[in-house]
């Protein structure tokens, strides 16, 4: 059989492996069947590639740009992920384990496109929040503004999911400009190798943008200063000797951890056996315990039960894991493959010891299991264990020690307090689920286990049919947790992306604001427009054009008539007694959807232009009632401009509407689709 040679890419070319290499196995038979790693790999080379070639092509790019480029490449790996699926097997996946590494990783990588381009601006600059008012006449203006760091994003996967997890670390990463040197886990790198050649070949990613290290890293975090970023997943000892390294202390390189964590499951004290959540909580927790055979970082590794359904716990699931045939993941008949190494295999028997000293197996024997078409002795298979602590408050190794295989205990809690102290044992975790209907033991948990944890999964009947799962990260929601779980973050939308950018607070005048964020502030200069801005096209329109309507006055006949035909007879606006003894009324006072339909009439150009449609209001605030007599005008202006394609772009307006005294009655965003 022939060994394959994994290469790195490092500024532009392929490297295959050379001295230092190491040797990779399959899962499944144990035989060596790739090689990975050169220590003469030039890692300054590679930094430089990144930081002088890949981020100023990526930092010259729009957010938008980016994120069309991170839709190209999704779709580019989905149609070649078949041969993602083939060479997997060999990490003992299943093809389910397939769908959540590879489709997962397709999926996060094409929400964070379609963030990118509904969250973030058609810019280089990313505004963080609102503007702040620093001074008394708004002269003097503050906004934070978020920038692409100017090095390199350094990537140090696990081996459990070798291309998701280079796929939900890569999408924030280039969308946020930043270019990144993806660095897998040795054992599972020849699939990561393989996607990193089907991305690069696709000729979506500029040059630099994306380099890898199949096998070690030599001395490239000694290298790296502050405008770089190490995000890592795996161990808590190897996040401690990485992240304590003098250089990453002296220069505070950014470090992002996501490491292992003993995250638990509650039954609630509702979800009696009979129920639908008994029955959703025992397929969650040996789902959670067999998929990708343990080795996922969010698996529940202690299942708490109220004390007098711990028995009919362990028998429900017991009765569930005897029909999880263990074996070749290349049958179709298994459901659980094997561990990702013979190493892995001894580290989890190992620490299943440990837990052992404290618990009791009350399902699963290493010594005496069947496999399905594969050899037990050669392959790195175990079966699923499954631990009972009896005394769960005077133990601790069930609380802190992670076997990363398909291994859980169960213990018995007395109430839901006790429940929650036992989960926050774990000292920080990525998530904890709790299979509950009662609302009240949901807030209770949120209230008492939400700071030591980085998710909290509720499900019940209502939401099991579309329910995500326990142990899946979503790109949208945050994935990480406090203490033992690393204390990093990733994802969760835009918030994943700033980790790769800095925050920067500006404080400017409105002028200077208004340039920086490309959307009109306040108190900035006015520009004047040439013609009505709705005979404009949105490449004519400038940020901040304005125009200043006629007034209007509003009549007690227009009031009247609005509630006649719209059938809004509500008393302020018909009865005025009744309207002046209300705190907010002088008395009858007009309708503020009446004003906003004046307001419409004041500013609309009518003939058919530009303008294509009216797509929403957003932030309306009315400050001053409207009286029958009063003056009603409008201030109109080009607030933000989003191109959307190549025909045409969303134009939000700043509204304003004042009465003849000038003060502001109403303000609102309207949102206008424009020709291009
Ligand atoms: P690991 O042994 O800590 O290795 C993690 C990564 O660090 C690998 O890529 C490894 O490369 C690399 N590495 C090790 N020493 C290094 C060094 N001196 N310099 C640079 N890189 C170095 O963890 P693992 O065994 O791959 O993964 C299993 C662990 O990861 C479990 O504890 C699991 O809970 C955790 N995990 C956490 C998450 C999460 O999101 N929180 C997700 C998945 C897994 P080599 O393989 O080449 O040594």
């Amino acid at each position: 059989m022939t060994i394959q040679k994994i290469s790195s890419f490092a500024a532009g070319a392929w490297i295959s492996p050379g001295a230092g290499a190491r040797s990779i196995s399959s899962a499944i038979t144990g035989v060596v069947i790739a090689e990975a790693g050169n220590d003469a790999l030039d890692v300054q080379g590679m930094l430089d590639y990144g930081r002088i070639v890949g981020g100023p092509a990526l930092r010259a790019m729009t957010f938008h740009d980016r994120a069309r480029m991170l839709k190209a490449l999704a779709a580019h790996i989905s149609r070649h992920k078949q041969a993602l699926y083939d060479i997997s097997f060999d990490t003992g996946a299943t093809q389910s384990d397939h769908l959540i590494d590879i489709d997962g990783g397709i999926g996060t990588m094409f929400v964070f496109a379609s963030k990118g381009r509904r969250e973030m601006p058609d810019a280089h600059i990313y505004l963080d929040g609102e503007v702040e008012q620093l001074s008394r006449n708004g002269t003097f203006l503050g906004q934070h503004v978020c920038t692409s760091l100017q090095g390199v994003a350094v990537h140090i996967n696990a081996f459990n999911f070798p291309v998701w997890g280079m796929l939900e670390k890569l999408a924030p990463t280039l969308l946020a400009g930043v270019p990144a040197i993806v660095k897998p886990a040795t054992s599972s790198c020849y699939v990561t190798e393989a996607c990193v050649r089907i991305m690069i070949d696709s000729g979506i990613l500029p040059a630099g943008a994306v380099q890898l290290i199949s096998g070690g890293t030599g001395d490239l975090l000694d290298r790296l200063d502050m405008q770089d970023v190490v995000s890592f997943t795996g161990s808590a000892r190897t996040a401690l000797a990485l992240r304590s390294a003098p250089n990453i202390l002296e220069n505070s390189v950014r470090f992002v951890a996501e490491q292992d964590s003993l995250n638990a499951s509650i039954l609630g004290p509702d979800a009696v056996p009979g129920t639908p959540e008994f029955d959703l909580f025992v397929k969650e927790v040996q789902r959670e315990m067999t998929t990708k055979a343990g080795q996922k970082c969010t698996a529940i590794r202690r299942i708490m039960a109220p004390e007098d359904q711990v028995e009919a716990v362990i028998k429900a699931l017991s009765a569930r894991l005897t029909k999880t045939i263990v074996g070749n993941p290349r049958d179709p008949n298994v459901r659980m493959g094997a561990l990702v190494s013979t190493a892995q295999k001894a580290d989890v028997l190992a620490q299943a010891a440990i837990i052992g000293t404290e618990a009791t197996r009350v399902f699963g024997d290493p010594d005496n299991f069947e496999t399905l078409n594969a050899d037990a002795n050669k392959g790195a298979f175990v079966p699923p264990m499954l631990f009972h602590c009896e005394a769960p408050d005077t133990a601790q190794r069930v609380h802190d020690t992670e076997a990363f295989g398909p291994v859980s205990t169960i213990m018995g809690y007395r109430d839901l307090g006790h429940a929650i102290e036992l989960i926050n044992r774990g000292q920080g975790s990525l998530v904890a689920s709790v299979i509950t209907r009662d609302v009240d033991v949901a807030r209770n948990v949120v209230l008492g286990a939400g700071a030591y944890h980085g998710r909290l999964y509720f499900n019940n009947r209502d939401s099991m049919k579309e329910s995500t799962g326990h142990g899946s990260p979503l790109p949208h929601m945050v994935h990480g947790g406090p203490g033992r779980a690393g204390g990093g973050e990733e994802m969760g939308g835009i918030r994943g992306v700033m980790h790769y950018m800095q925050r920067t607070a500006i404080q400017g005048s409105p002028d200077i604001l208004m340039a920086i964020g490309q959307q009109w502030v306040s108190g900035a200069t006015e520009v004047r427009a040439p013609t009505h801005p709705f005979t404009r096209t949105f490449t004519e329109l400038e940020i901040g054009e304005t125009i200043n309507t006629a007034a209007r006055e509003i009549t007690l006949d227009d009031i009247e008539h609005f509630a006649a035909f719209t059938g809004d007879n509500f008393y302020a606006h018909m009865n005025d007694e009744a309207a002046a003894a209300n705190p907010f009324f002088p008395g009858r006072v007009a309708h503020g959807y009446l004003l906003l339909s004046f307001a419409a009439g004041l500013f609309v150009e009518p003939n058919p232009g530009p303008v294509l449609a009216n797509t929403g209001l957003e932030n309306l605030r009315f400050m001053k009632p409207a009286v029958a007599g009063d003056n009603i005008k409008v201030r109109l202006t080009v607030k933000k401009k989003t191109r959307r394609n190549d025909d045409y772009g969303e134009v939000r307006w700043h509204v304003t509407l004042t009465n003849q005294d000038d003060d502001l009655v109403a303000e609102y965003e309207l949102l206008t689709m424009n020709e291009y």
